[in-house]
């Protein structure tokens, strides 16, 4: 029986095992993977105290901070269920069953697909959904990103590296990304953007080999041989049942990254909680610790 279970090791776990070691909590880390989605990104610009840094390298940077405690981890473990009775809180995983007191749930978020003809099909034979996972491997190639976010343009500067030409397709009229990576964008000649276009299908043999598109009402195929999807994200929160969400299937938290489950908190993408930055979802995960090792106190 551990008093207090994290679930998830990006920022928010990431920080919340910091801080839980710190109060020398008995507890149990289980996570599918080290970074989350900070491990995806490219140039982190926005962390205090890191003016820049890589998203790989920041991720590194957590992990040693990490590791230089004495952490029980259980990495590349899924979580498929929680449930709470009699006071203990059960977590199951495709490998086993653990108990604890006090559960944080901090499994972040995971890429929307695009639920159009050939993207199952071709997933990983050409389409992906981490520019910096996969973008070495369109070197010298033509590609195309989807989705005008900042996640998007993201995925292009880290592209306009490594591919010949950059597409940036977006179905609404205007991008929605920072006008900063806007403007950088717009120096580089390989890149070409189109809005208002919606991609219609994936084409391709045994790899992708293009895109139909329609652009306003005009159909059109690109060819490209990678595409790089970039249309948002949702919640890591199908095991979460019995815990009141959005219906965006976010978890709902109070100030005290409380959910509607007593001894049950949650922190970052996962929850309700405005504005999905590194800096913020790191915060979240130091407030919960906080909060559940306020509530294992109060319990004693
Ligand atoms: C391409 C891209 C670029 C970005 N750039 C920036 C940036 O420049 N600056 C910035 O501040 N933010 C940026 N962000 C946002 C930032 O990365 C996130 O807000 C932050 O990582 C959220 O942290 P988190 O810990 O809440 O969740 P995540 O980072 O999503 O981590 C969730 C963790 O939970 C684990 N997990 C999920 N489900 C389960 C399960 N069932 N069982 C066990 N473990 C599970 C995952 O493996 C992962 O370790 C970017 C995001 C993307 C996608």
């Amino acid at each position: 029986m551990y008093d207090l279970i994290i679930i998830g090791a990006g920022p928010a776990g990431i920080t919340a095992s910091v801080y839980a070691a710190r109060k020398k909590m008995n507890f149990l880390l289980i996570t599918k993977d080290i970074g989350g989605q900070a491990a995806w990104s490219g140039d982190v610009e926005n962390y205090t105290g890191y003016q820049f840094i890589s998203g790989a390298d920041l991720t590194a940077k957590f992990e040693e901070h990490m590791k230089a405690y004495d952490i029980k981890l259980n990495d590349n473990e899924e979580v498929t269920d929680i449930k709470k009775e009699s006071g203990i809180i059960r977590v199951k995983t495709k490998k086993g069953v653990y108990d604890a007191k006090a559960l944080i749930i901090a499994s972040g978020k995971k890429s929307r697909e695009l639920g159009i003809p050939g993207e199952k099909e071709f997933k990983n034979k050409g389409i992906t959904y981490c520019a910096t996972c996969d973008g070495p491997l369109f070197s010298g190639r033509d590609v195309a990103v989807i989705g005008g976010g900042n996640a998007g343009l993201d995925a292009v500067m880290q592209l306009i590296k490594i591919a010949r030409l950059v597409y940036l397709i977006e179905v609404a009229p205007y991008l929605s990304g920072d006008d900063i990576l806007q403007t950088r964008m717009k120096e580089s000649e390989k890149v070409t953007v189109l809005t208002d276009a919606r991609v219609t299908a994936v084409l391709g043999d045994n790899f992708v080999t293009g895109i139909k598109i329609k652009v306003k009402n005009e159909e059109r195929i690109l060819h490209v041989e990678g595409v790089f999807v970039e249309i948002g994200l949702i919640p890591n929160s199908e095991f979460a049942r019995g815990i009141e969400k959005r219906e965006s299937g976010e978890i709902k938290v109070n100030s005290y990254n409380e959910t509607s489950v007593p001894g049950i908190f949650a922190a970052g993408d996962v929850t309700d909680v405005p504005e999905k930055q590194i800096i913020i979802a790191s915060g979240e995960g130091a407030k919960a610790t906080l909060s559940a090792f306020r509530y294992l106190t109060r319990q004693k």
